[in-house]
C-alpha cells in the first residue's frame, strides 16, 4: 500500500479517530484506501483525546468543520449526550463509533454491530438457530448481542468476570428490545460456563491483546475442545492467543481485523452517503489485510 501521496489544501475536508490512548490504532491506514478509491479532497487523522477534553474536542473539531469522527476506547458512551441525535442502533446498543456533521452539531452511530455482522458472515459463522456464549460484557459485547439478536441466535450466555455486569447488560438489552423477538439470554458463572456445550463463542474481552498481561479470556484448555466457531474482536495481533486456541482444537477463527475494516467501511459510507461495491469492498478489505500483515511482520 503506497502511504505517500496524501493531498492537502486549503479546501480538504478533515475526518479523524479519537481515542485515549490511540497509538495502536489502524484506522487512518483504512480510511486512506477509501479516500483513494473516491479520490475526493479529504483527509483522515488520529488524534489523542483525554476523556475529560471530550466535549471541547467535539465543539472544536465542529467549529473547524470536521466531517465526521471516529470513536474508539474510552468515547463510545460518555459522547452520548454531547451530541445532537443518535440513530436508533446506536440508541439501542449505548455505544457510538461514528459521528456524522450536521448543521446543528455532531450526530452518533454505530458501526461496530455491521462490522462484527460482516466478520461472521465473511468468515462462514452464521448464527441463525444456534446457541452462542459472548466472553465479556463490555461496550464489544453489547454490539455481540446486539449480533446475535439480528443473526437470530436460539439462545445467548454471557460470561464476564465481573458476573453482576453481565447481568446488568441483558437486563438493559432487554429494556431497551421490548416488544422485540430476543434469544434466550442468561448471565453464567465461571463453573457452568465450562460445563455447558458452546459450539460458537464471541470473544470481546481486551485479553490476547498486544500489551494486555491476560492472554486468554479463559484459560482451561477444555473449554475450548466445543468450540467449533470462534471470533475474536481483538485485532493486534490478527492471530489472538484465543483464536490460536480455538484452531488448536479443531474450531475455525475469525479475526478483528475484518471487523474493523467493515465497521470503517461503514462509516466512511454514512459519511460520503455512497456504498461501495462488493468487489470494491474487498479488494480494499484485502489491501488493508495485505498492509495489515507486513505491518505484523515488520
Ligand atoms: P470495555 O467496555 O472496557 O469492556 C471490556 C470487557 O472485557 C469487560 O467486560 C471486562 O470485564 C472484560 N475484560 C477486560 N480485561 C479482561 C481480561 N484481562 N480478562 C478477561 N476479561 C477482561 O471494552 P470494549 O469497548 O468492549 O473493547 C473490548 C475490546 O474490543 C478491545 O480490545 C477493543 O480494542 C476491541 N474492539 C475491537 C473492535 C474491532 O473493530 N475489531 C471494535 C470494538 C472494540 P470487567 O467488567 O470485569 O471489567
Amino acid at each position: 500500500m503506497n502511504r505517500a501521496c496524501m493531498h492537502v489544501d486549503g479546501r480538504t475536508q478533515c475526518f479523524a479517530v479519537w481515542g485515549h490512548p490511540i497509538g495502536h490504532t489502524f484506522s487512518p491506514m483504512i480510511h486512506e484506501l477509501f479516500i483513494k478509491e473516491c479520490g475526493d479532497n479529504m483527509a483522515y487523522l488520529a488524534f489523542d483525546v483525554a476523556p475529560d477534553a471530550l466535549q471541547d474536542a467535539l465543539r472544536g473539531a465542529w467549529a473547524m468543520g470536521f466531517g465526521g469522527i471516529n470513536l474508539t476506547i474510552p468515547h463510545k458512551e460518555r459522547v452520548i449526550p454531547y451530541l445532537v441525535g443518535l440513530d436508533p442502533l446506536a440508541r439501542k446498543v449505548g455505544a457510538v463509533n461514528t459521528l456524522k456533521r450536521t448543521e446543528e452539531g455532531f450526530y452518533g452511530y454505530n458501526t461496530d454491530v455491521y462490522g462484527m455482522q460482516s466478520q461472521l458472515r465473511t468468515n462462514g459463522i452464521y448464527l441463525e438457530g444456534q446457541d452462542v456464549v459472548i466472553l465479556g460484557a463490555g461496550g464489544a459485547a453489547k454490539s455481540a448481542l446486539c449480533v446475535c439478536q439480528m443473526e437470530g441466535a436460539r439462545s445467548v450466555a454471557i460470561y464476564n468476570r465481573t458476573y453482576d455486569r453481565a447481568a446488568e447488560l441483558i437486563r438493559h438489552y432487554e429494556e431497551v428490545s421490548r416488544g422485540e423477538t430476543l434469544p434466550n439470554m442468561r448471565a453464567v458463572k465461571y463453573e457452568e460456563l465450562l460445563r455447558m456445550p458452546h459450539p460458537y463463542v464471541i470473544q470481546t474481552t481486551p485479553a490476547g491483546m498486544l500489551g494486555v498481561a491476560d492472554l486468554l479470556p479463559i484459560p482451561e484448555a477444555l473449554f475450548y475442545d466445543s468450540i467449533l466457531y470462534g471470533a475474536d474482536v481483538v485485532f493486534n495481533p490478527k492471530d489472538t492467543p484465543f483464536l490460536e486456541k480455538v484452531r488448536a482444537h479443531g474450531g475455525k477463527g475469525a479475526d478483528g481485523l475484518s471487523m474493523l475494516y467493515y465497521q470503517a467501511q461503514k462509516a466512511f459510507e454514512i459519511w460520503k452517503q455512497i456504498s461501495f461495491s462488493e468487489e470494491a469492498s474487498e479488494r480494499m478489505r484485502a489491501q488493508f489485510l495485505e498492509w495489515a500483515e507486513d505491518y505484523f511482520h515488520a
